[in-house]
């Protein structure tokens, strides 16, 4: 079997892994949207291929997806699915089509006849994303996808390390963290004390400013909604992501939650009049907040990309209001820039606005990727979805590991 990486050897974004089989099946692992335009040539993503594996839905790893066509099966966890869907629902787009054939974590399947796969649930930033081992000529690679060891799903993690897969060849594993600081709170739940922390005295609303998919972030808020007595509110997107979220398991919230409140946003209420939200809708309706915002806005809690402004100024007279950005602080800076950028950079140097940063990272530390490193105990170690490879290399250098090697975008190796 060969392995290329078309990108990520030294990037955050658009990854995409080749894996090419003595018989000459093509599989490709993730096909990701690039996260800024300092390579734009995506050339790559229109080649034949036999099949398409992807890791969970975040755009860095499925972005170009569709670029395969509609023959090529896309092998996609289920809820991943959903969440692509529902993300397109609410943007206007049309959903997804094509050979899609779902699956769920802990499964084994075989693609295109040749490669054996092994799906692992990993602890990430979105409640589904995967590792896979995927096994062909009598060779084993790991793809560890992104993940970390310090969120609410950490079990998963501890899993792998106390009884890891044997007879590993090949780790690609992520090295996002290998530059980045992580922050003073170092796991989600040291984010939920410092959340409760925020609105346990607050006088006027707080806002939480993440994505709507960071569900482990969403259960940190309502775990600290729970504790200090107030509500947190959600949109028709949020709410419709926890909907699919509830077909896979039973133990998630659901707009039904005491501490939960929706808001029915015009916008996105105009998204959902087809015959099939009938009932969707009529919950929504049971469970929306109107007005009473405003009778004490401090019994409230705004999970929210970006804060509406006219809201925000119709709450002012209430007293100070907190904004707590509790998602990647890249996205304030003009190299990463969000619709939201200018908005939340405004309002952190309002005079009626108290921000707080208080967010951890999803992905794993230098520490707990050795650790994993280690207990996959692979013959080499290929550092994917960093920035900074050569960092990756010395720092697991430094602690022992002389099986580190740094591969070149674009060039098949043979594992
Ligand atoms: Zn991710
Ligand atoms: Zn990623």
């Amino acid at each position: 079997m060969k392995a290329k990486i078309y990108r990520g050897t030294k990037e955050i974004g658009g990854t995409c892994v080749e894996l090419t089989a003595e018989n000459g099946k093509i599989l490709w692992v993730d096909l990701g949207a690039p996260l800024d335009d300092k390579n734009p040539d995506i050339g790559y993503a229109n080649k034949k291929v036999d099949a398409l594996l992807i890791s969970h839905p975040h755009q860095d790893h499925f972005g170009l997806m569709e670029k395969v066509g509609v023959d090529v099966p896309i092998y996609i966890g289920e809820l991943a699915y959903d969440f692509i869907n529902t993300t397109k629902l609410f943007i206007g787009l049309p959903l997804l089509k094509g050979n899609h054939k779902k699956n769920k974590p802990w499964q084994t399947f075989t693609i295109a006849g040749t490669f054996k796969i092994e799906s692992f649930l990993t602890d990430h930033s979105t409640p589904e994303s995967f590792s896979f081992i995927i096994e062909a000529d009598g060779k084993r690679v790991f793809y560890s996808g992104d993940f970390r060891a310090t969120g609410r799903k950490k079990i998963v993690f501890d899993k792998i390390i106390e009884a890891p897969p044997k007879d590993i060849d090949l780790l690609l594993i992520e090295g996002t963290m290998v530059e980045r600081a992580n922050h003073i709170y170092l796991t989600e739940e040291s984010v939920e004390e410092g959340i409760y922390n925020v609105i346990k005295k607050q006088k006027n609303i707080s806002f939480v400013i993440s994505s709507a998919q960071n569900i482990d972030r969403l259960v940190s808020i309502i775990r600290a909604c729970k504790k200090s007595g107030k509500k947190v509110v959600i949109d028709v997107y949020t709410s419709w992501l926890l909907d699919m979220l509830h077909k896979q398991s039973g133990n998630v919230p659901t707009m039904e939650w005491e501490e939960i409140r929706v808001f029915d946003h015009p916008g996105q209420m105009e998204r959902i009049t087809e015959k099939s939200f009938d009932e969707f809708r009529a919950r929504i309706q049971t469970n929306r907040i109107g007005p009473d915002i405003f009778k004490k806005p401090s019994d409230f809690i705004y999970f929210v990309r970006n804060p509406n402004m006219k809201l925000v100024d119709k709450l002012r007279k209430y007293g100070k209001i907190n904004i707590i950005y509790s998602q990647w602080e890249g996205y304030l800076k003009e190299d990463h820039k969000q619709y939201f950028t200018d908005n939340i950079n405004a309002l952190k140097v309002d005079k009626d606005i108290v921000y707080h940063s208080i967010h951890t990272s999803g992905h794993a530390t230098i520490p707990d990727l050795m650790k994993f490193a280690k207990a996959i105990n692979s013959n080499k170690i290929i550092p994917i979805h960093t920035a900074f490879p050569e960092k990756f290399k010395q720092e697991f250098e430094k602690n022992g590991f002389s099986n580190v090697n740094l591969w070149e975008d674009g060039i098949d190796y043979l594992i």
